[in-house]
């Protein structure tokens, strides 16, 4: 802990930087991944503050979309797509991901019945084979294009879809060695960007 802390304390050294954001945001990108600590979004991309707005999730789950209760995904996704209108969601999905593993593998998450409730939204096929793969690449896989499927439900991005304000984007990342493949709809295959 004490090096984040030190760090945050220099970090606050040069205001000059970031005075600017005080007057807003207006992120072109919604991205949207795990919470595993080896995912930087702003390392891969190179988004400076106020370029990406971000939902990070246990597995980069999208949840169902309901109206019968608030969920933070949702308010999330709504805000960036009515208030800050952006132009892109990328559901960047990453290998090793220990989510989308737990379902490849069919584990045991008694022990951890917050996590096993969680994953039970991913609606995620089990692509044969998978359960060998450390990596679970085409797990993964096959799981962010399900949660672009999920965003597809949300009555906001629907309407931008129809009004062709909005992409969709699915990736994968390797957090082994920094590499970045992008679904083609076009193949339904990931390629690298
Ligand atoms: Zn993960």
């Amino acid at each position: 802990m004490q090096p984040l802390i030190d760090n945050a304390r220099s970090f606050g050294q040069r205001p000059e930087e970031f005075a600017r954001l005080a007057e807003g945001q207006s992120p072109q990108v919604l991205f949207i991944t795990c919470s595993d600590s080896r995912v930087v979004p702003a390392l891969i991309t190179g988004a400076r503050p106020g370029q990406l707005f971000e939902l990070r999730t246990a597995g980069n789950i999208v949840p169902p979309h309901t109206s019968q209760h608030p969920t933070s995904e949702a308010a999330t996704i709504e805000y960036a797509v009515e208030v800050l209108g952006v132009r892109d969601i990328v559901v960047c999905g990453h290998s090793h991901c220990g989510a989308v593993g737990a379902l490849v593998r069919g584990d045991d998450l008694t022990a951890v019945p917050a996590v096993r409730d969680w994953l039970a939204h991913a609606a995620t096929p089990r692509p044969a084979g998978q359960a060998e793969d450390p990596e679970v690449a085409k797990g993964v896989q096959a799981h962010a294009l399900t949660q672009l499927l999920r965003l597809r439900s949300y009555p906001c991005v629907a309407r931008k879809l129809a009004q062709g304000k909005l992409g969709l984007h699915a990736w994968y990342y390797e957090v082994h060695t920094g590499s970045v493949r992008a679904h083609h709809p076009q193949t339904d295959t990931f390629e690298s960007l």
